[in-house]
C-alpha cells in the first residue's frame, strides 16, 4: 500500500491556489497537499483587501476578460460569486487620441468581424486611414484564427511587425493602434508581436472580448472562497512561510529554506508594503522538509534571488535562463473627488506612461452604491519604468496634468478629497515583461530537480499572458505535471498494521 504523495505547494497566488485545487480535484486519496505562502491573504498580486486600520490595500486596479473561462470556472466550483466579483464594461473601449484631445470609443461586442468593422467607424483617424487599419486589422485576425504559429513573431515588437506587414507607419502614433498593447500590458516599452497577437486571439469572440471590471476586495470575494473550497477538499494552507531558499540532493529538493517576514499580520507578510526586501521576523528561520514534491508558483522576480550564488543551481541551463527575463514595478493610483468625473463606462487608454489607463469605479463599489460614501473613484494603473527618479508626487501630479486634457478628466477641478499612490516596488509585487523575444527563455513547468514544478503567470502556458487566467492555467499545468509522475514521486509504503 502506497501512502499519499506530501505536495508543498508555495504562494497563494492565482497559480499556487489553482495548482492546489486541481491536485485535490483530480487526486484526492493519493495527494496532500499544503499551500505555503509569504502573506496572510490570498491572490497574489491580484489580492485586495482592507486591513484593520481600515486601509484598503491593493496591488492595482484589475480586470478579467470573457476568456478567462479557467478562473471564472474555479470561481463557480469554489462558490465565488460571479455577480458581486465582476461587473461588465459592456463592451466598451475608449482611446484619448492626444492630437485631437477626444477620447473615441470603440464597442468590441460582436467579436472579430464587428470589432474590425468598429475600427471603420473610430472617428479619432482620418476616413482614408480608417478604412486602411480596418482592412489590415481584418487580415491579422484571418491570420490568427487561420491557425498561423504566433510564437514565430516573438522576436518582434508589435509596431515593427505590424509596419512589415504593411501597415501605414503613421497609423502606430495612435491611441487606437496601441490599445492591444497598452490596454493589456500597459507597458510604456513594446511588447512582442507574439503576445499582442495572442491577445486579439483570446479577444476575437464577442465572449471573449468582454471586459470586466474586477469588484474589490478582491481577496474576500474571489480568493478567499477559492482558499476555502481547497480546504473542503482537505487541503493545507500555512500563512507567513517565506520561501528564501531550496535545498537539494541531486536531483530531487530536499527541504526548504524558509522564515516568517517581519510584521506579518499587517499587510501582505511585508512590514511595509513598500518593502523592497522582506526583512525576517527574527529567530524565525528554520528548515522545511516532509515533502515528497514541490510546486513554487511564485513570482519570477521571487525566483531568481533564491540560492543567490548556489553555482551548481544556477548553473543549469534551465534556471540559468530564467535570469535573462525582466520583471517591472507597476504603479497604480486612486483619487477620489467630491464631484463627478471621467463620465466614460470602462477604462480610457492612451495616456502617456507611467499610468497610462484611467478608469472611473464610483460606478461598480458597493459603498457608493449603497450611498455609504459618497464621491466619486478613480484607479489609474501603469508602469513604472522610466520613472524609477520621479518622486511620489511628481508622477501624481504629473498624472492628474496629463488626464485633465482628457474631456471630463479634469479631477483637481472636481475637487480631490483622497489621493494614494502604490508603487509595487517589492521583488513578489514586480511583474514580468512580454517583451519581445521572452517566448523563448520562458521556463516550462518541469524543472531539472524530479519533484519540483514551476507556475506562474511567467511560466509557459497556453494562455500565456501575464494576467489571471494565464496565472491559473500555468497552475493546472504544473498540477497535471506532477500527477502524471505520481508514481515516482511519493512512493513511500505505508506502515502495515502488525
Ligand atoms: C497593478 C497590477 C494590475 C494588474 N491588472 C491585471 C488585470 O487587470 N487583469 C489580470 O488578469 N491581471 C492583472 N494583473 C496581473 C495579475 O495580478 C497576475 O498575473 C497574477 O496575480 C499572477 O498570479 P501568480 O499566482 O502567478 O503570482 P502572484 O499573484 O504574484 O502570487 C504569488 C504568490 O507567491 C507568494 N510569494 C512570493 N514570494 C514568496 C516567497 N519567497 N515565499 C513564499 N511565498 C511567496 C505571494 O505572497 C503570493 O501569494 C495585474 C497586476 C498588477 C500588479
Amino acid at each position: 500500500m502506497t501512502a499519499p504523495a506530501r505536495v508543498l505547494v508555495i504562494g497563494a497566488g492565482p497559480a499556487g491556489l489553482a495548482a492546489g485545487v486541481r491536485l485535490l480535484e483530480r487526486a484526492r486519496g493519493r495527494v496532500t497537499v499544503t499551500l505555503a505562502h509569504q502573506g496572510h491573504h490570498l491572490g497574489g498580486k491580484a489580492a485586495s483587501y482592507t486591513d484593520a486600520a481600515g486601509r484598503r490595500l491593493e496591488h492595482g486596479w484589475h480586470m478579467m476578460l470573457g476568456f478567462y473561462e479557467r478562473l471564472f470556472g474555479l470561481m463557480d466550483r469554489a462558490g465565488a460569486s460571479r455577480a458581486r466579483a465582476v461587473m461588465s464594461m459592456f463592451g466598451k473601449s475608449h482611446a484619448f487620441e492626444p492630437a485631437v484631445g477626444k477620447v473615441f470609443t470603440l464597442d468590441s461586442t460582436g467579436g472579430r468581424v464587428a470589432t474590425a468593422f468598429n475600427f471603420a467607424r473610430y472617428e479619432g483617424i482620418p476616413l482614408d486611414d480608417r478604412a486602411h487599419y480596418s482592412r489590415f486589422m481584418s487580415q491579422v485576425y484571418g491570420r490568427i484564427l487561420g491557425g498561423e504559429e504566433l510564437t514565430q513573431h516573438d522576436d518582434v515588437c508589435f509596431t515593427r511587425w505590424a509596419i512589415e506587414q504593411g501597415l501605414r507607419p503613421h497609423l502606430t502614433r495612435y491611441s487606437l493602434f496601441r490599445l492591444f498593447r497598452d490596454g493589456y500590458f500597459n507597458f510604456p516599452e513594446q511588447v512582442s508581436a507574439y503576445h499582442v497577437l495572442q491577445t486579439m486571439k483570446l479577444m476575437s469572440t464577442s465572449e471573449g472580448a468582454e471586459a470586466f471590471a474586477a469588484v474589490g476586495p478582491y481577496s474576500e470575494r474571489v480568493w478567499a472562497p477559492i482558499g476555502r473550497y481547497f480546504e473542503s477538499l482537505g487541503g493545507v494552507v500555512e500563512p507567513y512561510v517565506m520561501v528564501r531558499a531550496l535545498g537539494y540532493d541531486g536531483r530531487r529538493v530536499t527541504k526548504l529554506h524558509v522564515a516568517r517576514p517581519a510584521g506579518s499580520g499587517h499587510d501582505d507578510g511585508a512590514s511595509s508594503w513598500k518593502a523592497a526586501r522582506l526583512p525576517v521576523e527574527p529567530g524565525t528561520e528554520r528548515e522545511l522538509g516532509g515533502f515528497d514534491a514541490v510546486i513554487a508558483a511564485i513570482p519570477q522576480a521571487v525566483f531568481v534571488t533564491l540560492n543567490e550564488g548556489d553555482p551548481r543551481m544556477w548553473r543549469s541551463p534551465y534556471v540559468a535562463r530564467m535570469t535573462n527575463l525582466r520583471s517591472v514595478a507597476t504603479m497604480s493610483m486612486t483619487v477620489r473627488t467630491r464631484d463627478p468625473v471621467l463620465p466614460y463606462v470602462g477604462p480610457v487608454h492612451g495616456l502617456p506612461a507611467p499610468l497610462g489607463i484611467a478608469v472611473n469605479m464610483t460606478r461598480y463599489l458597493d459603498r457608493y452604491r449603497s450611498g455609504e460614501e459618497r464621491g466619486h473613484d478613480v484607479q489609474l494603473v501603469g508602469q513604472e519604468a522610466g520613472f524609477e527618479s520621479w518622486s511620489d508626487d511628481a508622477v501624481a501630479s504629473f498624472a492628474l496634468d496629463q488626464l485633465a486634457r482628457v474631456p471630463g478628466g479634469d479631477l483637481r477641478a472636481a475637487t480631490i478629497t483622497y489621493l494614494e499612490l502604490h508603487r509595487n516596488r517589492a521583488d513578489f509585487e514586480r511583474i514580468f515583461v512580454c517583451e519581445p523575444g521572452v517566448q523563448r527563455f520562458r521556463p516550462g513547468p518541469l524543472t531539472p530537480f524530479d519533484n519540483l514544478f514551476v507556475a506562474g503567470d511567467w511560466v509557459k502556458n497556453d494562455v500565456d499572458l501575464v494576467c489571471m487566467e494565464g496565472a491559473v492555467c500555468s497552475g493546472y499545468d504544473a498540477a497535471d505535471q506532477l500527477l502524471a509522475r505520481l508514481p515516482d514521486l511519493g512512493g513511500r509504503s505505508e506502515a502495515r498494521a502488525p
